[in-house]
């Protein structure tokens, strides 16, 4: 059936300035890591694209690699993009990234410019798009010079493929040493990309917050949700086709007593907020403006709109914090 977005689908979310940038990011992201490869049904990428857009989900963000197999995922979004989206593409925001494996030899992943740009020139072709928003280094290369890669992500921009670049991963001292080469040449760090949630803090103590606000650097933060460990999907065993059970990138041993634990309390305490602890979760990587959007992943339509209802609260109390620390850290 022919797809017509919702008319009232910017009116709950919200937008948040990309650190000191023109570009607003809805605060919910949708990212097509897992759920979107070769092997998952189309109907239901469809499906998932469309509530995420109908819920003002604007930004859907990509990489060379996700599938399986490799380049799957951007092929399936290229079909959304011409039966789905069609005609809104100014309307959303769609980013992808090089930096891991992609194809054999030595050109097929790191930071070189050569890898770069070919890996670009590819994930455009499979997309069918004319230009990226946003492309990534998705890693840091300690063997490429930085000038190298960053000068790859510059002529990205300057040759049309990208209108922003951004950097995944990299440490506070890295992206300092990046975004000071990329001022240079003229084309801002529009955006980093970390791993960030109740569970995972290597951002804080890493020093990174406070590097991105410094040089004026907005963020996504990558697997908000530890990749479904901070939802309710968990506390009564392991659901049947579930990112658990797939054996991939969460293995059913990184579910166990101590982090059930945490995860009731954390529960408990959602509930009283009123919020599901999916949401709970992602109000916090977006509390007081510290990441700009919270870049979700779903297997189900459903999932995405419980995300969205994160937006309807925000904000915590010096002492819900105080405690989602002290659980969190147990
Ligand atoms: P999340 O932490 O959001 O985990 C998503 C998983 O959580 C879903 O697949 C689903 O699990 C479960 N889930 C989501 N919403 C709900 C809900 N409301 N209720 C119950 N369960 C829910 O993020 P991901 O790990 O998927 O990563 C998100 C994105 O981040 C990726 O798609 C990618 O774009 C990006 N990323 C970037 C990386 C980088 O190096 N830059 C690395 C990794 C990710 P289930 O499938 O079991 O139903």
């Amino acid at each position: 059936l022919p797809y017509t977005p919702a008319a009232d689908r910017y009116e709950t979310m919200s937008y948040r300035r990309c650190g000191a940038s023109g570009l607003k990011l809805p605060a919910i992201s949708l990212g097509l890591w897992h759920n979107f490869g070769g092997d998952s049904p189309h109907e239901n990428k469809r499906a998932m694209c469309q509530t995420a857009f109908d819920h003002g989900i604007t930004h859907f963000d990509l990489a060379n690699n996700y599938g399986p197999p490799p380049g799957s995922a951007e092929e399936a979004f290229g079909q959304i993009l011409r039966y789905d989206f069609h005609g809104y593409r100014d309307e959303l925001i769609i980013s992808s990234k090089a930096g891991y494996l992609m194809w054999p030899g030595p050109y097929g992943e790191m930071g070189s410019r050569k890898y770069l740009v070919a890996s670009c020139d590819q994930s455009l072709k499979r997309m069918g798009l004319d230009y990226v928003d946003i492309f990534y280094s998705h890693r840091f290369d300690p063997e490429t010079p930085l000038e190298e890669t960053m000068g790859a992500l510059d002529y990205i921009v300057r040759s049309g493929r990208a209108l922003y670049v951004g950097i995944s991963s990299y440490n506070s001292e890295k992206t300092r040493q990046a975004a000071a080469i990329l001022k240079e040449l003229g084309t801002p760090c529009l955006i980093h990309q970390p791993s960030y949630n109740l569970l995972n803090r290597w951002t804080e103590h890493d020093g990174l917050w406070g590097t991105l606000d410094d040089l004026g650097i907005g963020s996504i933060a990558f697997t908000p949700l530890a990749q479904g460990i901070l939802t309710k999907k968990y506390l009564g065993g392991i659901p049947e086709g579930s990112r658990a059970t797939q054996g991939k990138s969460l293995l059913e041993g990184m579910i166990n007593e101590r982090s059930l634990a945490s995860v009731r309390a954390l529960n408990d305490m959602a509930e009283t907020r009123g919020q599901t602890l999916a949401q709970m979760a992602i109000a916090w990587v977006l509390r007081e403006g510290r990441a700009t959007t919270a870049l979700i992943g779903a297997s189900k339509p459903e999932q995405i709109v419980d995300c969205a209802g994160a937006v309807a609260n925000l904000e915590f109390s010096a002492d819900e914090l105080a405690e989602i620390d002290r659980i969190s850290s147990e």
